[in-house]
């Protein structure tokens, strides 16, 4: 790690879908142990984003660097060997195979069920999120299916975790315990990337906010010292004194 650089930095990002640009120039760092927002209205581009991240989707143009280095993720595999994760919005589980099941699927090591269901027990006390290994997750309410997502990835060792838009499925009480969560994996260091319009959110868990409107970058700050008002203004492109 390149002493005091960030753990990621965007530069130029572009995405182009046909003539439509989902992002125009994006440059965005992120530093070890940070907790940044990306927010903006729906369409403004934030998932694309993360999915170029995350290795599900190649940049038109632009430069992704991990610690110094520069790279082409070509896939989430190469994102995860990097030490970035990702909780996804719509789960991807299947619902006949139990939890530790389900996350087999995905760490192709872990092969090993009695070990796994250790080791899920463990992630699972250490953030304080009951998981049952055993449970066929058809009989799981959402806040359930999302602990699974949060299991798998946290089991991967991420150094980032990007979060888009988690509490849009969850009751206010599940909400609670995610953020619970998210303050405990923020107090061991690692970085998180939390996409969200919900502003009350962004002011509670992070120190960072870029805010993306039709594609642009169009404002950064600390959100905890920024009123809703003003950060909703940036977002709809509203000039503040205006309103
Ligand atoms: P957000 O997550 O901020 O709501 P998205 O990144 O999902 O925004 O989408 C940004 C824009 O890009 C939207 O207008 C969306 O319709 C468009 N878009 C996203 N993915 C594709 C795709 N695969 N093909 C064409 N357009 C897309
Ligand atoms: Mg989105």
């Amino acid at each position: 790690v390149t002493e005091g650089g960030p753990l990621l930095s965007l530069r130029g990002i572009v995405k182009r879908f046909g003539d439509f640009v989902a992002n125009d120039h994006i440059d965005l760092d992120i530093h070890e142990g940070e907790a940044h927002a990306l927010i903006g209205e729906n369409g403004a581009g934030k998932s694309t984003l993360v999915k170029i991240i995350y290795g599900l989707l190649q940049p038109t143009e632009g430069t992704i660097a991990i610690a110094g280095e520069q790279v082409r993720l070509s896939g989430p595999e190469d994102a995860r060997t990097r030490g970035i994760g990702m909780v996804f919005q719509h789960f991807s589980l299947f619902d006949n195979l139990t939890v530790a099941e389900n996350i087999a699927l995905v760490l192709p090591r872990d092969q090993n069920l009695n070990g796994l269901r250790g080791r899920i027990a463990e992630v699972a006390e250490r953030y304080r999120m009951p998981l049952e290994p055993d449970r066929e997750v058809w009989s799981l309410s959402a806040g359930e299916r999302q602990r699974i997502e949060i299991a798998r990835c946290l089991l991967q060792n991420p150094r980032l975790v990007i979060l888009d838009e988690p509490t849009s499925v969850l009751t206010p009480q599940e909400s609670y315990r995610l953020f619970e969560t998210l303050d405990r994996l923020k107090s061991e260091g690692r970085s998180l990337l939390y996409i969200s319009h919900k502003l009350d959110e962004v002011k509670r868990l992070c120190e960072r906010a870029t805010i993306l409107r039709l594609g642009k970058k169009v404002g950064y700050c600390d959100p905890r010292k920024e009123s809703a008002r003003s950060l909703a203004a940036l977002m709809v492109g509203t000039q503040i004194s205006d309103i």
